[in-house]
Protein backbone atom coordinates (compact mmCIF):
# COMPACT_ATOMS: atom_id res chain seq x y z
CA UNK A 1 0.00 0.00 0.00
CA UNK A 2 1.76 3.35 -1.09
CA UNK A 3 2.35 5.76 2.04
CA UNK A 4 -0.26 8.42 0.76
CA UNK A 5 -3.22 5.88 2.03
CA UNK A 6 -1.18 4.99 5.23
CA UNK A 7 -0.94 9.50 5.37
CA UNK A 8 -4.86 9.85 4.58
CA UNK A 9 -6.09 6.82 7.31
CA UNK A 10 -3.69 8.66 9.54
CA UNK A 11 -5.41 11.90 9.14
CA UNK A 12 -8.72 10.91 8.91
CA UNK A 13 -8.86 8.89 11.91
CA UNK A 14 -7.54 11.54 14.24
CA UNK A 15 -10.09 14.19 12.33
CA UNK A 16 -12.26 11.49 13.83
CA UNK A 17 -11.22 11.32 17.17
CA UNK A 18 -11.19 15.01 17.11
CA UNK A 19 -14.63 15.06 16.34
CA UNK A 20 -15.48 12.98 19.31
CA UNK A 21 -13.26 15.04 21.57
CA UNK A 22 -15.13 17.80 20.96
CA UNK A 23 -18.38 15.96 21.22
CA UNK A 24 -17.69 15.03 24.52
CA UNK A 25 -16.19 18.43 25.79
CA UNK A 26 -18.94 20.29 24.31
CA UNK A 27 -20.93 17.64 26.53
CA UNK A 28 -19.40 18.59 29.38
CA UNK A 29 -19.72 22.05 29.48
CA UNK A 30 -23.09 22.06 28.78
CA UNK A 31 -23.51 19.92 31.73
CA UNK A 32 -21.29 22.43 33.72
CA UNK A 33 -23.33 25.41 32.74
CA UNK A 34 -27.00 23.68 32.64
CA UNK A 35 -27.04 20.72 35.30
CA UNK A 36 -29.10 18.28 33.70
CA UNK A 37 -32.19 17.88 35.82
CA UNK A 38 -35.14 16.08 36.26
CA UNK A 39 -37.85 16.02 33.64
CA UNK A 40 -40.15 16.08 36.01
CA UNK A 41 -39.35 17.69 39.46
CA UNK A 42 -36.35 19.60 38.49
CA UNK A 43 -34.08 18.22 41.08
CA UNK A 44 -29.95 17.61 39.74
CA UNK A 45 -29.52 14.70 38.18
CA UNK A 46 -26.10 13.07 37.16
CA UNK A 47 -27.53 11.26 34.01
CA UNK A 48 -30.54 10.13 32.34
CA UNK A 49 -33.54 11.95 32.22
CA UNK A 50 -35.58 11.54 35.79
CA UNK A 51 -34.01 11.39 38.84
CA UNK A 52 -34.56 8.10 40.97
CA UNK A 53 -37.57 8.71 43.03
CA UNK A 54 -39.37 10.16 39.82
CA UNK A 55 -38.29 7.09 37.55
CA UNK A 56 -39.65 4.63 41.12
CA UNK A 57 -42.86 6.06 41.13
CA UNK A 58 -43.53 6.28 37.82
CA UNK A 59 -42.52 2.79 37.19
CA UNK A 60 -44.38 1.40 40.18
CA UNK A 61 -48.05 3.01 39.76
CA UNK A 62 -49.19 -1.05 39.79
CA UNK A 63 -50.06 -2.20 43.24
CA UNK A 64 -48.09 -5.57 43.64
CA UNK A 65 -49.98 -8.46 42.51
CA UNK A 66 -52.36 -6.57 40.00
CA UNK A 67 -51.96 -6.49 36.80
CA UNK A 68 -54.24 -4.57 33.95
CA UNK A 69 -56.80 -6.44 31.88
CA UNK A 70 -55.77 -6.75 28.51
CA UNK A 71 -59.16 -5.18 27.38
CA UNK A 72 -59.95 -2.68 29.48
CA UNK A 73 -56.98 -1.81 31.17
CA UNK A 74 -58.63 -1.64 34.40
CA UNK A 75 -56.52 -3.34 37.70
CA UNK A 76 -57.00 -7.13 38.07
CA UNK A 77 -55.88 -9.19 41.01
CA UNK A 78 -53.30 -11.58 40.46
CA UNK A 79 -54.65 -14.01 42.88
CA UNK A 80 -56.96 -16.04 42.40
CA UNK A 81 -55.00 -16.68 39.00
CA UNK A 82 -57.50 -15.14 36.91
CA UNK A 83 -58.11 -16.62 32.76
CA UNK A 84 -56.04 -13.76 31.56
CA UNK A 85 -57.62 -14.18 28.07
CA UNK A 86 -60.60 -13.35 29.50
CA UNK A 87 -62.90 -9.76 29.77
CA UNK A 88 -62.07 -8.72 33.74
CA UNK A 89 -65.32 -8.00 35.93
CA UNK A 90 -64.45 -4.22 35.07
CA UNK A 91 -64.63 -4.98 31.00
CA UNK A 92 -67.61 -3.07 29.23
CA UNK A 93 -70.53 -4.66 28.41
CA UNK A 94 -69.79 -3.97 24.56
CA UNK A 95 -66.23 -4.69 24.03
CA UNK A 96 -63.51 -1.96 23.22
CA UNK A 97 -62.79 -2.11 19.01
CA UNK A 98 -59.28 -2.20 19.92
CA UNK A 99 -58.44 -5.60 20.10
CA UNK A 100 -56.00 -5.15 23.87
CA UNK A 101 -54.76 -2.26 25.66
CA UNK A 102 -51.27 -1.62 27.76
CA UNK A 103 -51.02 0.93 30.34
CA UNK A 104 -47.75 1.76 31.55
CA UNK A 105 -49.23 3.18 34.57
CA UNK A 106 -52.06 4.03 36.97
CA UNK A 107 -53.48 7.66 36.40
CA UNK A 108 -52.61 8.66 39.91
CA UNK A 109 -49.84 10.51 41.75
CA UNK A 110 -46.48 11.18 39.65
CA UNK A 111 -48.19 9.22 36.73
CA UNK A 112 -51.08 11.77 36.56
CA UNK A 113 -48.48 15.05 37.26
CA UNK A 114 -46.59 13.53 34.43
CA UNK A 115 -49.69 13.28 32.26
CA UNK A 116 -50.17 16.68 32.91
CA UNK A 117 -47.60 18.35 32.28
CA UNK A 118 -46.92 17.05 28.68
CA UNK A 119 -50.49 18.98 28.01
CA UNK A 120 -47.74 21.67 27.98
CA UNK A 121 -45.44 22.20 24.80
CA UNK A 122 -42.55 23.43 27.32
CA UNK A 123 -42.77 19.60 28.40
CA UNK A 124 -42.06 17.75 24.99
CA UNK A 125 -39.36 16.56 26.33
CA UNK A 126 -40.73 15.05 29.00
CA UNK A 127 -43.73 12.99 26.72
CA UNK A 128 -41.48 12.25 24.62
CA UNK A 129 -39.29 9.91 27.57
CA UNK A 130 -42.52 8.77 28.74
CA UNK A 131 -43.27 7.52 25.38
CA UNK A 132 -39.86 5.98 25.88
CA UNK A 133 -40.81 3.95 28.67
CA UNK A 134 -44.24 3.03 26.80
CA UNK A 135 -41.99 1.62 23.68
CA UNK A 136 -39.88 -0.63 26.53
CA UNK A 137 -42.76 -2.02 27.84
CA UNK A 138 -44.52 -2.79 24.28
CA UNK A 139 -41.14 -4.30 23.27
CA UNK A 140 -41.48 -7.02 26.51
CA UNK A 141 -45.47 -8.04 25.28
CA UNK A 142 -45.71 -11.22 23.10
CA UNK A 143 -47.32 -8.88 20.36
CA UNK A 144 -44.50 -6.77 19.40
CA UNK A 145 -43.34 -8.35 16.60
CA UNK A 146 -46.87 -8.03 14.97
CA UNK A 147 -47.30 -4.67 15.11
CA UNK A 148 -46.43 -3.15 11.53
CA UNK A 149 -46.65 0.40 12.53
CA UNK A 150 -47.42 3.21 15.38
CA UNK A 151 -50.12 6.07 14.96
CA UNK A 152 -51.82 7.96 17.52
CA UNK A 153 -55.05 9.85 18.76
CA UNK A 154 -55.20 13.38 16.46
CA UNK A 155 -55.27 16.79 17.99
CA UNK A 156 -57.17 19.85 15.79
CA UNK A 157 -54.50 21.71 14.37
CA UNK A 158 -55.81 25.08 15.95
CA UNK A 159 -54.94 22.95 19.39
CA UNK A 160 -51.61 22.36 18.02
CA UNK A 161 -50.84 26.08 17.10
CA UNK A 162 -52.17 27.12 20.47
CA UNK A 163 -49.77 24.45 22.02
CA UNK A 164 -46.75 25.25 19.71
CA UNK A 165 -45.87 22.33 18.81
CA UNK A 166 -46.86 18.33 18.51
CA UNK A 167 -49.48 16.85 20.87
CA UNK A 168 -47.84 14.82 23.53
CA UNK A 169 -49.60 11.50 22.09
CA UNK A 170 -47.35 12.36 18.98
CA UNK A 171 -44.38 12.37 20.48
CA UNK A 172 -45.28 9.68 22.81
CA UNK A 173 -45.87 7.70 19.67
CA UNK A 174 -42.53 8.98 18.54
CA UNK A 175 -40.21 7.52 20.93
CA UNK A 176 -42.43 4.44 20.88
CA UNK A 177 -42.35 3.40 17.08
CA UNK A 178 -38.20 4.17 17.66
CA UNK A 179 -37.33 1.82 20.60
CA UNK A 180 -39.96 -0.85 19.03
CA UNK A 181 -38.51 -0.01 15.42
CA UNK A 182 -41.77 0.12 12.90
CA UNK A 183 -42.79 3.36 10.93
CA UNK A 184 -44.52 6.06 12.48
CA UNK A 185 -47.24 7.32 10.87
CA UNK A 186 -50.04 10.43 11.18
CA UNK A 187 -52.89 8.11 10.16
CA UNK A 188 -55.36 10.29 11.83
CA UNK A 189 -56.94 14.00 11.58
CA UNK A 190 -59.76 16.05 13.22
CA UNK A 191 -63.13 16.98 10.74
CA UNK A 192 -63.83 19.94 12.96
CA UNK A 193 -63.02 21.02 16.56
CA UNK A 194 -63.21 19.04 19.28
CA UNK A 195 -63.82 19.96 22.84
CA UNK A 196 -61.39 18.90 25.64
CA UNK A 197 -62.40 15.02 26.60
CA UNK A 198 -61.21 15.90 30.57
CA UNK A 199 -63.96 18.50 30.74
CA UNK A 200 -66.35 16.93 29.65
CA UNK A 201 -68.75 14.21 31.69
CA UNK A 202 -68.43 10.98 30.93
CA UNK A 203 -71.68 10.27 28.68
CA UNK A 204 -70.97 13.25 26.44
CA UNK A 205 -67.15 11.71 25.38
CA UNK A 206 -68.73 9.93 22.85
CA UNK A 207 -70.81 12.37 21.49
CA UNK A 208 -68.10 14.82 21.43
CA UNK A 209 -65.92 12.39 19.15
CA UNK A 210 -68.26 11.11 17.11
CA UNK A 211 -67.23 11.38 13.80
CA UNK A 212 -64.86 13.94 14.37
CA UNK A 213 -61.47 11.79 12.92
CA UNK A 214 -60.96 10.87 9.22
CA UNK A 215 -57.81 9.15 7.87
CA UNK A 216 -54.97 11.89 6.75
CA UNK A 217 -54.88 12.21 2.84
CA UNK A 218 -51.86 12.62 1.39
CA UNK A 219 -51.13 16.39 0.69
CA UNK A 220 -49.99 15.95 -3.20
CA UNK A 221 -52.73 13.52 -4.75
CA UNK A 222 -55.51 13.71 -2.01
CA UNK A 223 -55.73 9.66 -1.06
CA UNK A 224 -56.13 8.50 2.14
CA UNK A 225 -53.65 6.54 3.61
CA UNK A 226 -53.58 3.21 2.89
CA UNK A 227 -54.03 1.19 5.84
CA UNK A 228 -55.46 -2.45 4.40
CA UNK A 229 -54.24 -5.11 6.31
CA UNK A 230 -52.16 -3.44 9.06
CA UNK A 231 -51.58 -3.99 12.19
CA UNK A 232 -51.34 -1.26 14.48
CA UNK A 233 -50.70 0.20 17.53
CA UNK A 234 -52.29 3.78 18.61
CA UNK A 235 -50.66 5.35 21.00
CA UNK A 236 -52.59 8.32 23.62
CA UNK A 237 -51.66 9.36 26.86
CA UNK A 238 -54.60 7.96 29.58
CA UNK A 239 -57.63 5.81 29.17
CA UNK A 240 -60.29 6.92 30.96
CA UNK A 241 -64.02 6.01 29.06
CA UNK A 242 -62.22 5.31 25.76
CA UNK A 243 -64.35 7.21 23.97
CA UNK A 244 -61.53 9.44 21.85
CA UNK A 245 -59.30 5.81 21.83
CA UNK A 246 -62.81 3.75 20.61
CA UNK A 247 -63.36 6.75 17.60
CA UNK A 248 -60.10 6.49 16.90
CA UNK A 249 -60.10 2.90 15.96
CA UNK A 250 -63.15 2.28 14.44
CA UNK A 251 -62.07 4.72 11.89
CA UNK A 252 -58.53 2.76 11.27
CA UNK A 253 -60.33 -0.51 10.95
CA UNK A 254 -63.08 1.02 8.36
CA UNK A 255 -60.06 1.99 6.36
CA UNK A 256 -58.95 -1.33 6.67
CA UNK A 257 -56.58 -2.20 9.37
CA UNK A 258 -56.67 -5.59 10.29
CA UNK A 259 -56.19 -4.82 14.22
CA UNK A 260 -55.59 -1.95 16.43
CA UNK A 261 -54.00 -2.07 19.53
CA UNK A 262 -53.91 0.45 22.09
CA UNK A 263 -50.95 2.07 24.36
CA UNK A 264 -51.29 4.47 26.91
CA UNK A 265 -48.71 6.21 29.51
CA UNK A 266 -52.09 5.79 31.87
CA UNK A 267 -55.51 4.51 32.89
CA UNK A 268 -57.89 5.91 35.00
CA UNK A 269 -59.12 3.94 37.51
CA UNK A 270 -62.57 5.21 38.75
CA UNK A 271 -62.38 5.40 42.84
ZN1 LIG B 1 -37.63 13.85 39.75
ZN1 LIG C 1 -61.23 -5.68 31.71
Amino acid sequence: MSISFWTDALISDLGRRGADHLAELSSTLLDILLPPTCLLCGDGIERGDLCIDCEVSLCGSWPALVVPCQFCGMPRSKLPVPPFDQPCGGCPAKPYPFKSVTPMGIYQGAVREAVIATKRAAHGALASSLGVRLGKLIQRTDFVDQIDCVTFVPTHRWRRMIRGGPSGAQRMAISVGKVIKVPIIESLTTTRWVAKQSLLADEKRELNVRGAFRIKRSYAWQRSLNLRDQHILLVDDVLTTGATAKESTSVLMQAGAASVRLAVIARAVKR
